[in-house]
């Protein structure tokens, strides 16, 4: 492959890496490899008609290796390959490879569906993945084709099993949606007393590729958490992690933590030291707000790193303070929501 980079410097100066007008220092990206999925989740995408990009719209793997070694000379240290969903991309396991050879990336995390992820689990070991999330928002295989319209459950727990055999830290994600698997937040959150799994809920987020979307939600995290305080009396709060997404709690007894992810209510913003290269490679530096900056466009015409980063700083340097000034501003340049397969979650 070829490489056109240039190193990073092991420590980076004040002057060399993404920092945003609030002084933020960005030190992870989200990846979107693939708009295309293996499921249809009702949250996500409609049932039908999805139009996928075509593949000359998506960054090659030259171009994010490429990227990713800019990004790394930047400052960022954690990469998340998202999509739609990862593994449908031919040969992405290659390319999760070349990033994890990448000097100065020195965390490389998953989220995938689990459909066509377990055979891949020895190899991502092997490469030191530090984590996979995977989404699972039933345990009811009905419940499952219900809410994906695939009818394939046996192949998500079967790469749950897998990556817990070879023990890559595992979470998993759960988007709760009123009426259809709220009922399940118990059996979920039991996971992680059978197993060594932290169980995330997730706040719907108004991302299904569909510009109407309800102004408010009924399950938010006060709700959720009113079920988990109920039934877990001794439920207790423990100290997130800095740039934690998730607001997490201990359960007695418990091998995993059990969290919520307010992505509807923002409650993580203050913090966020994140960027997204969406599936169109676009740069996107809030999930609320809409892509900012044509990378693949840039690294296509510019054979110089030096322009590519310039245009990066000078982008992440506006990131919006948080996702209610970041929507505000898509709404005012009358933006749809994307499908969240596009943006990555
Ligand atoms: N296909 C992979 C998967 O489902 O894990 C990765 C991509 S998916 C877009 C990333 C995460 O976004 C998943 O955990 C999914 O549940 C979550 N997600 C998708 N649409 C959402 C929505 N409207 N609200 C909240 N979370 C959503
Ligand atoms: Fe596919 Fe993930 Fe979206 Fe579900 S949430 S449709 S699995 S990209």
């Amino acid at each position: 492959m070829k490489t056109n980079h240039q190193s990073p410097s092991p420590i980076n100066s004040r002057e060399n890496v993404l920092i945003d007008k609030f002084g933020r220092q960005i030190s992870y990206v989200r990846l979107s490899v693939t708009d295309r999925c293996n499921l249809r989740c009702v949250y996500c995408m409609p049932r039908e008609k999805m139009r996928f990009l075509p593949r000359d719209e998506l960054l090659s793997f030259e171009e994010i290796v490429r990227l990713m070694h800019i990004l790394a000379s930047l400052g960022i240290r954690k990469v998340r390959i998202t999509g739609g969903e990862p593994f449908v991309r031919k040969d992405i396991i290659k390319l999760i490879e070349f990033i994890s050879e990448i000097e100065g990336i020195e965390r490389i995390h998953i989220t995938t569906n689990g459909i066509l992820t377990s055979k891949f689990i020895p190899q991502l070991k092997e490469m030191g993945i530090r984590g996979i999330n995977l989404s699972l928002d039933t345990l009811d295989s009905r419940k499952f084709y219900e809410l994906t319209r695939r009818d394939n459950f046996k192949a998500v727990m079967d790469s749950f099993h897998k990556i817990l055999e070879y023990e890559i830290p595992l979470k998993i994600n759960t988007v709760l949606l009123d009426g259809i698997n709220t009922d399940e937040i118990i059996p979920l959150s039991l996971l992680a007393r059978d197993y060594p799994v932290d169980v995330r809920f997730i706040e719907e987020m108004p991302f299904n590729g569909n510009p109407h979307n309800p102004a408010k939600i009924r399950w938010d995290y006060r709700q959720i958490l009113e079920v988990l305080f109920q039934e877990y009396p001794d439920i207790t709060k423990i100290p997130d992690s800095p740039h934690s997404t998730s607001m997490n709690y201990r359960i007695p007894g418990f091998q995993g933590n059990v969290g919520v992810i307010a992505g509807y209510s923002r409650l993580f913003c203050g913090q966020c030291n994140r960027i997204r290269i969406n599936a169109k490679g676009l740069l996107q530096t809030c999930l609320y707000g809409s892509p900012e900056l044509n990378v693949k466009e840039l690294l296509r015409k510019h054979d110089d790193d030096d322009i590519i980063k310039e245009a990066l700083q000078t982008q992440v340097n506006k990131k919006y303070r948080n996702g209610w000034e970041a929507e505000k501003a898509n709404i005012a340049a009358r933006i749809a929501n994307e499908s969240m397969s596009i943006i990555g979650g």
